[in-house]
Protein backbone atom coordinates (compact mmCIF):
# COMPACT_ATOMS: atom_id res chain seq x y z
CA UNK A 1 0.00 0.00 0.00
CA UNK A 2 1.64 3.41 -1.04
CA UNK A 3 0.55 6.75 0.25
CA UNK A 4 1.71 9.51 -1.13
CA UNK A 5 5.08 9.21 -2.29
CA UNK A 6 6.06 6.33 0.09
CA UNK A 7 5.72 2.47 1.01
CA UNK A 8 2.91 2.64 3.98
CA UNK A 9 2.10 -1.00 4.13
CA UNK A 10 3.33 -4.38 2.31
CA UNK A 11 2.64 -7.98 2.57
CA UNK A 12 0.36 -10.76 1.38
CA UNK A 13 -2.93 -9.39 3.51
CA UNK A 14 -3.24 -5.82 3.51
CA UNK A 15 -6.30 -4.26 4.55
CA UNK A 16 -7.13 -2.46 1.26
CA UNK A 17 -8.87 1.28 2.11
CA UNK A 18 -12.01 2.40 0.20
CA UNK A 19 -11.34 4.27 -2.65
CA UNK A 20 -7.88 3.17 -3.02
CA UNK A 21 -6.48 2.48 -6.24
CA UNK A 22 -5.47 -1.40 -7.02
CA UNK A 23 -2.83 -2.22 -9.74
CA UNK A 24 -2.64 -5.74 -10.40
CA UNK A 25 0.93 -6.96 -10.85
CA UNK A 26 0.04 -10.40 -9.73
CA UNK A 27 1.47 -12.12 -12.41
CA UNK A 28 4.93 -9.95 -12.84
CA UNK A 29 8.23 -10.07 -11.21
CA UNK A 30 7.88 -6.95 -8.82
CA UNK A 31 11.52 -5.70 -7.79
CA UNK A 32 12.73 -2.48 -6.90
CA UNK A 33 14.25 0.17 -9.13
CA UNK A 34 17.31 -0.45 -10.91
CA UNK A 35 20.27 1.64 -10.30
CA UNK A 36 23.22 2.84 -13.10
CA UNK A 37 26.14 3.58 -10.76
CA UNK A 38 27.89 5.22 -13.19
CA UNK A 39 26.18 7.60 -16.42
CA UNK A 40 26.32 11.16 -17.98
CA UNK A 41 22.80 12.00 -18.77
CA UNK A 42 24.08 15.06 -20.47
CA UNK A 43 26.48 13.96 -22.54
CA UNK A 44 25.55 12.17 -25.85
CA UNK A 45 27.96 11.96 -28.01
CA UNK A 46 27.79 10.61 -31.43
CA UNK A 47 29.14 9.63 -35.11
CA UNK A 48 27.56 12.64 -36.48
CA UNK A 49 28.94 15.33 -36.07
CA UNK A 50 31.78 14.74 -33.43
CA UNK A 51 32.89 11.21 -34.72
CA UNK A 52 32.45 9.40 -30.94
CA UNK A 53 34.85 12.26 -29.82
CA UNK A 54 33.26 13.95 -27.01
CA UNK A 55 35.73 16.73 -26.25
CA UNK A 56 34.23 17.65 -29.60
CA UNK A 57 30.61 17.79 -27.88
CA UNK A 58 31.61 20.19 -25.50
CA UNK A 59 31.94 22.62 -28.50
CA UNK A 60 28.86 21.45 -30.64
CA UNK A 61 26.43 21.14 -28.03
CA UNK A 62 25.63 23.83 -25.64
CA UNK A 63 24.89 23.29 -21.59
CA UNK A 64 21.62 24.41 -22.26
CA UNK A 65 20.97 22.08 -24.99
CA UNK A 66 22.77 19.43 -23.02
CA UNK A 67 19.98 19.90 -20.34
CA UNK A 68 17.16 19.20 -22.61
CA UNK A 69 19.32 16.20 -23.72
CA UNK A 70 19.45 15.17 -20.09
CA UNK A 71 16.25 15.37 -19.21
CA UNK A 72 15.54 13.18 -22.66
CA UNK A 73 17.64 10.30 -21.12
CA UNK A 74 16.56 10.56 -17.80
CA UNK A 75 13.22 9.36 -19.02
CA UNK A 76 14.29 7.19 -21.44
CA UNK A 77 16.41 5.25 -18.46
CA UNK A 78 13.39 5.58 -15.68
CA UNK A 79 11.17 3.81 -19.05
CA UNK A 80 13.66 0.77 -18.92
CA UNK A 81 13.41 0.84 -15.05
CA UNK A 82 16.39 2.93 -13.77
CA UNK A 83 14.71 5.16 -11.05
CA UNK A 84 18.46 6.14 -9.70
CA UNK A 85 21.49 6.85 -11.75
CA UNK A 86 24.63 8.10 -10.07
CA UNK A 87 25.44 10.79 -12.60
CA UNK A 88 29.07 11.54 -12.41
CA UNK A 89 30.23 14.85 -14.76
CA UNK A 90 30.89 15.67 -18.29
CA UNK A 91 27.50 18.24 -17.90
CA UNK A 92 28.87 21.27 -19.01
CA UNK A 93 28.08 23.67 -16.92
CA UNK A 94 25.62 21.84 -13.74
CA UNK A 95 23.10 20.44 -16.60
CA UNK A 96 23.04 17.31 -14.17
CA UNK A 97 22.64 19.61 -11.33
CA UNK A 98 19.61 21.50 -13.26
CA UNK A 99 18.10 17.55 -14.61
CA UNK A 100 18.14 16.89 -10.78
CA UNK A 101 16.61 20.06 -9.39
CA UNK A 102 14.14 19.31 -12.42
CA UNK A 103 12.92 16.00 -11.14
CA UNK A 104 13.03 16.88 -7.58
CA UNK A 105 10.74 19.83 -7.92
CA UNK A 106 8.07 18.05 -10.15
CA UNK A 107 8.72 19.75 -13.40
CA UNK A 108 9.02 15.85 -15.48
CA UNK A 109 9.91 12.37 -14.52
CA UNK A 110 13.08 11.16 -14.22
CA UNK A 111 15.52 8.58 -11.82
CA UNK A 112 16.40 9.98 -8.73
CA UNK A 113 19.71 11.14 -9.59
CA UNK A 114 23.43 11.35 -7.59
CA UNK A 115 25.13 14.00 -9.33
CA UNK A 116 28.76 15.23 -9.17
CA UNK A 117 29.02 18.56 -10.97
CA UNK A 118 31.72 19.04 -13.03
CA UNK A 119 34.68 16.62 -12.15
CA UNK A 120 37.66 17.83 -10.43
CA UNK A 121 40.96 17.01 -11.52
CA UNK A 122 44.47 18.54 -11.71
CA UNK A 123 45.64 20.79 -14.69
CA UNK A 124 43.47 19.88 -17.89
CA UNK A 125 41.12 17.06 -16.49
CA UNK A 126 40.52 14.41 -18.91
CA UNK A 127 41.30 16.82 -21.56
CA UNK A 128 44.43 17.73 -23.35
CA UNK A 129 43.09 21.93 -23.91
CA UNK A 130 45.68 23.70 -25.90
CA UNK A 131 47.85 26.36 -23.91
CA UNK A 132 45.03 28.98 -25.44
CA UNK A 133 42.33 26.97 -24.28
CA UNK A 134 43.69 25.96 -20.73
CA UNK A 135 44.90 29.81 -19.72
CA UNK A 136 41.59 31.32 -21.28
CA UNK A 137 39.40 29.06 -20.10
CA UNK A 138 36.76 29.75 -22.56
CA UNK A 139 36.77 26.63 -24.52
CA UNK A 140 36.35 23.25 -23.22
CA UNK A 141 35.91 24.45 -20.12
CA UNK A 142 34.08 24.00 -17.14
CA UNK A 143 34.08 20.42 -18.43
CA UNK A 144 36.76 19.87 -15.71
CA UNK A 145 37.40 22.08 -12.54
CA UNK A 146 41.39 22.01 -12.17
CA UNK A 147 42.47 21.23 -8.54
CA UNK A 148 46.20 21.23 -8.56
CA UNK A 149 46.99 22.59 -4.85
CA UNK A 150 45.19 21.98 -1.33
CA UNK A 151 43.58 25.38 -1.29
CA UNK A 152 42.31 24.37 -4.89
CA UNK A 153 41.30 21.38 -3.98
CA UNK A 154 38.78 22.60 -0.96
CA UNK A 155 37.74 25.74 -3.29
CA UNK A 156 36.62 23.02 -6.05
CA UNK A 157 35.03 20.62 -3.78
CA UNK A 158 32.89 23.78 -2.02
CA UNK A 159 32.44 24.97 -5.77
CA UNK A 160 30.51 21.57 -6.71
CA UNK A 161 28.47 21.63 -4.05
CA UNK A 162 27.20 25.18 -3.66
CA UNK A 163 25.83 24.13 -7.70
CA UNK A 164 24.62 20.79 -6.46
CA UNK A 165 26.61 18.14 -6.39
CA UNK A 166 25.64 15.27 -4.00
CA UNK A 167 28.84 13.57 -4.63
CA UNK A 168 32.13 14.67 -5.66
CA UNK A 169 33.86 13.43 -8.63
CA UNK A 170 37.52 13.37 -8.87
CA UNK A 171 40.14 12.43 -11.91
CA UNK A 172 42.77 10.28 -9.63
CA UNK A 173 45.10 9.95 -12.43
CA UNK A 174 44.23 11.21 -15.50
CA UNK A 175 47.92 12.60 -16.00
CA UNK A 176 51.43 12.15 -14.70
CA UNK A 177 50.74 14.86 -11.90
CA UNK A 178 47.44 12.94 -10.21
CA UNK A 179 46.57 12.97 -6.93
CA UNK A 180 48.57 11.27 -4.03
CA UNK A 181 46.95 9.47 -0.90
CA UNK A 182 47.39 12.68 1.22
CA UNK A 183 45.82 14.89 -1.61
CA UNK A 184 42.63 12.36 -1.81
CA UNK A 185 42.54 12.45 1.80
CA UNK A 186 42.02 15.88 1.64
CA UNK A 187 38.93 15.82 -0.75
CA UNK A 188 37.61 13.13 1.28
CA UNK A 189 37.75 15.69 4.62
CA UNK A 190 36.34 18.15 2.69
CA UNK A 191 33.83 16.69 1.33
CA UNK A 192 32.26 15.10 4.48
CA UNK A 193 31.80 18.26 6.12
CA UNK A 194 28.70 18.43 3.29
CA UNK A 195 28.18 15.15 4.16
CA UNK A 196 29.20 13.65 0.51
CA UNK A 197 31.76 10.96 -0.24
CA UNK A 198 34.14 10.85 -3.44
CA UNK A 199 33.96 8.90 -6.56
CA UNK A 200 37.55 8.11 -8.29
CA UNK A 201 38.27 7.79 -11.88
CA UNK A 202 41.30 5.51 -11.62
CA UNK A 203 42.93 4.06 -14.80
CA UNK A 204 46.40 3.04 -13.32
CA UNK A 205 47.45 0.37 -10.62
CA UNK A 206 49.24 3.25 -8.97
CA UNK A 207 46.68 5.97 -8.87
CA UNK A 208 44.39 3.08 -7.89
CA UNK A 209 46.20 2.14 -4.90
CA UNK A 210 46.54 6.22 -4.03
CA UNK A 211 42.65 6.08 -3.77
CA UNK A 212 42.18 3.35 -1.45
CA UNK A 213 45.24 4.73 0.76
CA UNK A 214 43.25 8.11 0.31
CA UNK A 215 39.61 6.42 1.56
CA UNK A 216 38.07 6.98 -2.01
CA UNK A 217 34.01 5.80 -1.79
CA UNK A 218 34.39 4.22 -4.91
CA UNK A 219 36.61 3.74 -7.58
CA UNK A 220 35.20 4.44 -11.22
CA UNK A 221 36.63 2.10 -13.87
CA UNK A 222 37.94 -1.63 -13.58
CA UNK A 223 40.74 -1.65 -16.00
CA UNK A 224 43.33 -0.93 -13.49
CA UNK A 225 42.53 -3.03 -10.87
CA UNK A 226 44.00 -6.28 -10.02
CA UNK A 227 43.91 -9.08 -7.60
CA UNK A 228 46.37 -7.18 -4.95
CA UNK A 229 44.13 -4.19 -5.45
CA UNK A 230 40.81 -6.24 -5.11
CA UNK A 231 41.72 -7.43 -2.26
CA UNK A 232 42.55 -4.43 -0.45
CA UNK A 233 39.16 -2.69 -2.10
CA UNK A 234 37.30 -5.53 -0.43
CA UNK A 235 38.99 -4.84 3.10
CA UNK A 236 38.47 -1.55 3.05
CA UNK A 237 34.54 -2.05 1.65
CA UNK A 238 35.68 0.81 -1.27
CA UNK A 239 32.77 0.25 -4.19
CA UNK A 240 33.89 -0.75 -7.65
CA UNK A 241 32.26 0.99 -10.67
CA UNK A 242 33.69 -1.15 -13.25
CA UNK A 243 32.08 0.19 -16.26
CA UNK A 244 32.09 -2.73 -18.17
CA UNK A 245 31.61 -2.27 -21.85
CA UNK A 246 29.65 -5.15 -24.11
CA UNK A 247 31.12 -6.43 -27.22
CA UNK A 248 28.79 -5.76 -30.13
CA UNK A 249 27.41 -2.15 -29.59
CA UNK A 250 26.91 -0.53 -33.00
CA UNK A 251 30.07 1.97 -33.43
CA UNK A 252 31.59 1.19 -30.43
CA UNK A 253 34.19 -1.69 -31.17
CA UNK A 254 36.01 -3.51 -28.08
CA UNK A 255 38.58 -5.92 -29.07
CA UNK A 256 38.26 -9.64 -27.73
CA UNK A 257 41.40 -8.98 -25.97
CA UNK A 258 40.33 -6.17 -24.42
CA UNK A 259 36.80 -7.65 -23.96
CA UNK A 260 38.60 -10.53 -22.03
CA UNK A 261 40.77 -8.50 -19.81
CA UNK A 262 37.14 -7.34 -18.46
CA UNK A 263 35.32 -10.05 -18.04
CA UNK A 264 38.75 -11.61 -16.58
CA UNK A 265 38.97 -8.18 -13.71
CA UNK A 266 35.08 -8.97 -12.82
CA UNK A 267 35.48 -12.55 -12.13
CA UNK A 268 38.23 -11.18 -10.12
CA UNK A 269 36.37 -8.34 -8.59
CA UNK A 270 33.39 -10.96 -7.76
CA UNK A 271 35.99 -13.88 -6.53
CA UNK A 272 37.35 -11.60 -3.62
CA UNK A 273 33.75 -10.19 -2.59
CA UNK A 274 34.55 -6.44 -3.98
CA UNK A 275 31.16 -4.51 -3.70
CA UNK A 276 30.45 -4.59 -7.34
CA UNK A 277 28.08 -2.15 -9.05
CA UNK A 278 26.43 -2.07 -12.11
CA UNK A 279 27.98 0.78 -14.15
CA UNK A 280 27.94 1.72 -17.68
CA UNK A 281 29.52 4.64 -18.48
CA UNK A 282 27.03 4.54 -21.29
CA UNK A 283 27.21 8.12 -22.63
CA UNK A 284 26.95 7.67 -26.28
CA UNK A 285 24.45 7.21 -29.16
CA UNK A 286 24.02 3.66 -30.86
CA UNK A 287 21.23 3.68 -33.24
CA UNK A 288 18.53 1.68 -32.50
CA UNK A 289 18.50 2.02 -29.02
CA UNK A 290 17.30 4.33 -25.77
CA UNK A 291 19.62 5.19 -23.44
CA UNK A 292 17.75 2.76 -21.15
CA UNK A 293 17.72 -0.19 -23.44
CA UNK A 294 21.55 0.91 -24.10
CA UNK A 295 22.20 0.92 -20.33
CA UNK A 296 20.73 -2.78 -20.61
CA UNK A 297 23.13 -4.13 -22.80
CA UNK A 298 26.27 -3.68 -20.10
CA UNK A 299 24.19 -6.80 -18.92
CA UNK A 300 25.98 -9.06 -21.17
CA UNK A 301 29.33 -9.03 -19.32
CA UNK A 302 27.92 -10.00 -15.94
CA UNK A 303 26.87 -12.83 -17.61
CA UNK A 304 29.99 -13.75 -19.47
CA UNK A 305 31.53 -13.57 -16.49
CA UNK A 306 29.72 -16.43 -14.75
CA UNK A 307 27.87 -14.04 -12.18
CA UNK A 308 25.09 -15.79 -10.40
CA UNK A 309 21.68 -13.95 -11.24
CA UNK A 310 21.11 -12.77 -7.34
CA UNK A 311 24.67 -10.93 -7.94
CA UNK A 312 24.13 -9.47 -10.20
CA UNK A 313 20.89 -8.22 -9.31
CA UNK A 314 22.42 -7.17 -6.11
CA UNK A 315 24.55 -5.16 -7.99
CA UNK A 316 22.04 -3.63 -9.71
CA UNK A 317 19.65 -3.08 -6.97
CA UNK A 318 20.86 -3.01 -3.18
CA UNK A 319 24.79 -2.14 -3.79
CA UNK A 320 23.81 0.76 -6.26
CA UNK A 321 21.67 2.16 -3.42
CA UNK A 322 24.51 1.83 -0.72
CA UNK A 323 27.37 3.53 -3.84
CA UNK A 324 24.42 6.35 -4.06
CA UNK A 325 24.53 6.89 -0.64
CA UNK A 326 20.93 6.31 -0.79
CA UNK A 327 19.65 2.92 0.79
CA UNK A 328 18.62 4.44 4.14
CA UNK A 329 15.58 6.02 2.54
CA UNK A 330 15.11 4.59 -1.22
CA UNK A 331 15.48 1.43 -3.04
CA UNK A 332 13.77 -1.50 -0.17
CA UNK A 333 9.98 -2.02 -0.74
CA UNK A 334 9.10 -1.32 3.25
CA UNK A 335 7.04 0.93 4.72
CA UNK A 336 8.61 4.75 5.01
CA UNK A 337 10.59 3.84 1.56
CA UNK A 338 10.14 5.92 -1.38
CA UNK A 339 7.75 4.04 -3.45
CA UNK A 340 10.02 3.24 -6.41
CA UNK A 341 9.31 -0.32 -7.99
CA UNK A 342 9.27 -2.29 -11.54
CA UNK A 343 7.58 -5.16 -12.82
CA UNK A 344 8.30 -7.97 -15.34
CA UNK A 345 6.43 -11.01 -16.93
CA UNK A 346 9.86 -13.13 -16.60
CA UNK A 347 11.86 -13.52 -13.40
CA UNK A 348 15.45 -12.32 -13.81
CA UNK A 349 16.72 -14.33 -10.39
CA UNK A 350 15.98 -17.47 -13.56
CA UNK A 351 17.53 -14.93 -16.48
CA UNK A 352 18.87 -11.92 -15.99
CA UNK A 353 17.62 -10.46 -19.48
CA UNK A 354 14.05 -10.34 -18.00
CA UNK A 355 15.24 -7.15 -16.98
CA UNK A 356 15.42 -5.88 -20.78
CA UNK A 357 11.34 -6.64 -20.74
CA UNK A 358 10.06 -4.11 -18.24
CA UNK A 359 6.30 -3.35 -18.38
CA UNK A 360 5.85 -1.45 -15.09
CA UNK A 361 7.85 1.34 -13.71
CA UNK A 362 6.53 3.52 -10.53
CA UNK A 363 8.79 6.48 -9.23
CA UNK A 364 8.34 8.57 -5.79
CA UNK A 365 4.24 6.55 -5.58
CA UNK A 366 3.21 7.48 -8.99
CA UNK A 367 2.66 5.11 -12.14
CA UNK A 368 5.26 6.17 -14.79
CA UNK A 369 4.79 2.82 -17.14
CA UNK A 370 2.42 0.23 -17.32
CA UNK A 371 1.27 -2.30 -19.90
CA UNK A 372 4.52 -1.02 -21.33
CA UNK A 373 3.49 2.28 -22.30
CA UNK A 374 4.92 5.79 -20.65
CA UNK A 375 2.13 7.68 -18.96
CA UNK A 376 4.14 10.16 -17.26
CA UNK A 377 0.96 12.81 -17.41
CA UNK A 378 1.00 12.99 -13.42
CA UNK A 379 4.61 13.64 -13.52
CA UNK A 380 4.54 17.26 -15.56
CA UNK A 381 4.05 20.22 -14.04
CA UNK A 382 4.31 23.85 -14.87
CA UNK A 383 5.56 24.71 -11.69
CA UNK A 384 8.20 22.98 -8.88
CA UNK A 385 5.29 21.35 -7.18
CA UNK A 386 7.48 20.04 -4.26
CA UNK A 387 9.45 23.17 -3.48
CA UNK A 388 11.56 25.54 -5.66
CA UNK A 389 14.29 25.61 -2.41
CA UNK A 390 15.06 22.20 -3.34
CA UNK A 391 18.89 22.46 -4.55
ZN1 LIG B 1 32.29 8.13 -17.01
Amino acid sequence: MIEGNKFRDVGANVAIPPGAQVIDLSRMTVMPGLVDSHNHLALTYKPEPENNVYYYTYVQDSTALRAIQAASNGIQMLASGFTVVRDLGNNGNYADTALRQAIDQGWIPGPTLVNSGIIIGGMGGQFYPSPEMAKNHSIVYPEYLDADTPDEIVKAVRQNILFGAKIIKICVDCKPYGYTADEIRLFVREAAKSGLKVAGHVQTPAGARNAIDGGIFSIEHGSALNDELHKAMAAKGIWRAGTETPMGLAGHPVTQQAYDRTIAGLKNAYENKVGLTFSTDADYFVAGKNRGELCLEFLRPWRDAGIPNADVLRAITINGYKAADIDKVRGPIKPGFFADLIAMPANPLDDVDALKNVQFVMKDGLVFKKDGIMTPAAFFHSGPVNGWRIR
